[in-house]
Order: C-alpha cells, then sequence, then structure tokens
C-alpha cells in the first residue's frame, strides 16, 4: 500500500542544516501494522509528516525521495493534489488532541465539516454520518455529545473524537503520532484496544509511532527502530523482541519499566540523540554503544540482513550478518555503501 523509499527531510537553516531524516526505506502492506519507534529526536514525527506532505519551510524532502501510495508518487504533487490524498487515502491522528480540534466549534461542527469537504455528506446525512463515527469510537449518548466542546470531554475522549475525524475522511491508511502519549496507562490500553478493532473492521493500515517500545509490543506486526534519522533495525515484532541486534534496540529493550523488577533504578542509555548535520560517515550511535568498535567510527553501517532466515529482520550495524568475521562484514557495509552510492551518482 505504501513504500518508502530513500526518504531523505532536510531542514536548511541560517546556521545549519538539519538531516532529520536520512535515507530510510520500508513498506507498510493493507491491513499491517507498522510501529516506527525511537526517542524524541529519532525523526519518526519528522517521517510522518514527511508522509502526509507536512513538511513545512525550511523543510525539504530530497530529490531522490519517493513516497508512493497505492502506486501514485506523492513527493512533488501540489497542494490541492496531496490534500486529495490526505482527504480520502491517508488520515492522521497526532499526540495532543487539543491542537487538533478547534475549541470554538462543537464536536458534531467540526466532524461534520470533514464530512462535507472530504465525503461531499451534509444536513441530516452528515448528522447521522457524525453520531455514527462518535458510536464506532465508543463515545456513549453520541446524538447529544455531538453539541458539545472539545473541552467537555476527557483527554482519552477527546482522543477518540480525533479518531473519528479522521474516520470520516475514509482512510486506507492511518498514521497515529503517539496518540497515546498524553493519557494515562488505562486510557491508554483502550484506544489501543480500539484501534485495533477498528482495524479489523476497516481493514485499515496503521502507522503507529511512539517511544514506548511496550506500545510497539501490544500493537504493531512490524517494528522500524529509528535513531538519528535512520533505521537502525527493522523486523517482524516477535522477532524484534526476541532477538534484538542493534544495541540501540537492546538499550530500548532493557529499559522498559519492569523488565528487571529486581533492580532498584530504570536502565537509560546514556547521552542524547545527536542532531544530524551532515550526511553520516559513521555510526551515528558509536558515542552510545556498548558494543562499539574502531571502524564504527569510520564505516556508515547499512541495512543488512541479521541472519538469513530471519523474515526480513534488518540491522544497520557492523556487527552483522551473524556468521561473519568482524572484518569481513565491514567490508560487506562498505561494499553495500559504494553500491547505493553508485546507484545514487546513476540516477
Ligand atoms: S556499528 Fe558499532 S557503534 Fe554502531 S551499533 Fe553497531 S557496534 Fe555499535
Amino acid at each position: 500500500m505504501l513504500a518508502v523509499e530513500n526518504l531523505q527531510t532536510v531542514f536548511h537553516t541560517d546556521k545549519e542544516t538539519v538531516r532529520a531524516v536520512e535515507g530510510i526505506t520500508f513498506e507498510v502492506r493493507e491491513g499491517e501494522t507498522v510501529g516506527i519507534v525511537g526517542e524524541s529526536g529519532s525523526g519518526k514525527s519528522v517521517t510522518a509528516r514527511s508522509i502526509m506532505g507536512l513538511v513545512d519551510a525550511p523543510g525539504r524532502i530530497g530529490d531522490d525521495s519517493s513516497i508512493e501510495f497505492r502506486g501514485r508518487e506523492l513527493t512533488g504533487m501540489t497542494e490541492n493534489e496531496y490534500r486529495e490524498v490526505r482527504g480520502s487515502g491517508i488520515a492522521m491522528v497526532f499526540q495532543d488532541p487539543l491542537t487538533s480540534l478547534n475549541p470554538v466549534y462543537t464536536v458534531g461542527n467540526q466532524i461534520k465539516e470533514t464530512l462535507r469537504v472530504h465525503q461531499g455528506i451534509r444536513g441530516d446525512a452528515a448528522d447521522e454520518a457524525a453520531i455514527d463515527l462518535l458510536e464506532s469510537v465508543s463515545i456513549p449518548d453520541a446524538r447529544r455529545r455531538l453539541d458539545e466542546y472539545p473541552h467537555q470531554f476527557s483527554g482519552g475522549m477527546r482522543q477518540r473524537v480525533v479518531i473519528a475525524m479522521a474516520l470520516a475522511c475514509d482512510p486506507e491508511l492511518l498514521i497515529c503520532d503517539e496518540p497515546t502519549t498524553a493519557l494515562d496507562v488505562t486510557i491508554q490500553a483502550q484506544i489501543l484496544e480500539l484501534l485495533q478493532e477498528l482495524q479489523e473492521e476497516r481493514n485499515l493500515s496503521i502507522i503507529f509511532i511512539t517511544h514506548d517500545m511496550g506500545v510497539i509490543a501490544e500493537i504493531s506486526d512490524w517494528v522500524n527502530v529509528m535513531y538519528a534519522g535512520e533505521i537502525a533495525e527493522s523486523g517482524p515484532v516477535g522477532e524484534i523482541f526476541e532477538n534484538p541486534a542493534h544495541p540501540y534496540t537492546e538499550g530500548l529493550l532493557k529499559s522498559i519499566p519492569g523488565r528487571f523488577p529486581d533492580e532498584t533504578y530504570l536502565r537509560t542509555i546514556d547521552g542524547d540523540v545527536p542532531t544530524p548535520t551532515e550526511s553520516p560517515t559513521d555510526c551515528r550511535f558509536h558515542p552510545r554503544c556498548p558494543k562499539k568498535f574502531d571502524a564504527c567510527e569510520e564505516v556508515h553501517p547499512a541495512p543488512v540482513d541479521v541472519e538469513s532466515g530471519r523474515g526480513g529482520h534488518q540491522a544497520a550495524c557492523l556487527l552483522y550478518p551473524d556468521g561473519l568475521t568482524r572484518e569481513a562484514a565491514v567490508k560487506e557495509h562498505e561494499r553495500q555503501m559504494e553500491d547505493s552510492d553508485t546507484e545514487a551518482d546513476d540516477e
């Protein structure tokens, strides 16, 4: 359904160029949930906004980037063309429902406006469709609540309203950018359950963005672990949790609260995510990596199969592929990076 290839999103300012997303490639299939996980500053939200065509100046998507949705190339579309895709094909749910809802209009008005703009539904039909949508996200007494304002809803209920508004576009792909981060854990579990029910009912594909590995385990079929604008590791969710390959993923898994109940302190990954201003010539994780070795400061790792027969499990780390000597593995990464540089030059 969605194929993102070599996506580069760069922000040029007077002072510097921030390379927020650096050549990432992934796919989303029909009815599948792809989780994107990483710390703040890893490029998750910029990836989502790039797919939605919502990167504002001074941000820019690189010329060699491709985002194909249902066979249509989205990069280079005009704003009007993009609006049509956002209206019917792809919808987005943001972290803070209050930023998606207008405080001076009733919830009913806002859902009906979305129905009118994107599906041409008006009048009584819009009233009924809005009630159906609120009921589909399990908001009780939907007819009465249409006339209420966002501030009259609790945080969890507001997020349900935002999901209803996204569904009013009848999307095939829903991008959820940290939709449960501002909610407490019980409400978070309810929203995750709701998304799974809606996915089954509507055969929705979902991209779910979060910094929380626990949430990823609950909802994803496939996981992309992002670090400093790149995909550090990707694979089926079970494989990533049972056999994490990249030291960054290992660090994220070890820092899940409750993972080591006998320890007094929560484990963390020392240091911060860097803000990349140059194309990488090394492993961007090396200043924080407990397994780094000399080559990590000189060779940029390419995504490689961790081991053959592992269902597409890949890691961008010089320790892989498994089964090669360290020297041979580093050579394999150098060869892959040279090949991709040559391809880019040819294009
Ligand atoms: S390439 Fe080196 S520094 Fe980077 S994650 Fe692998 S071992 Fe660590």
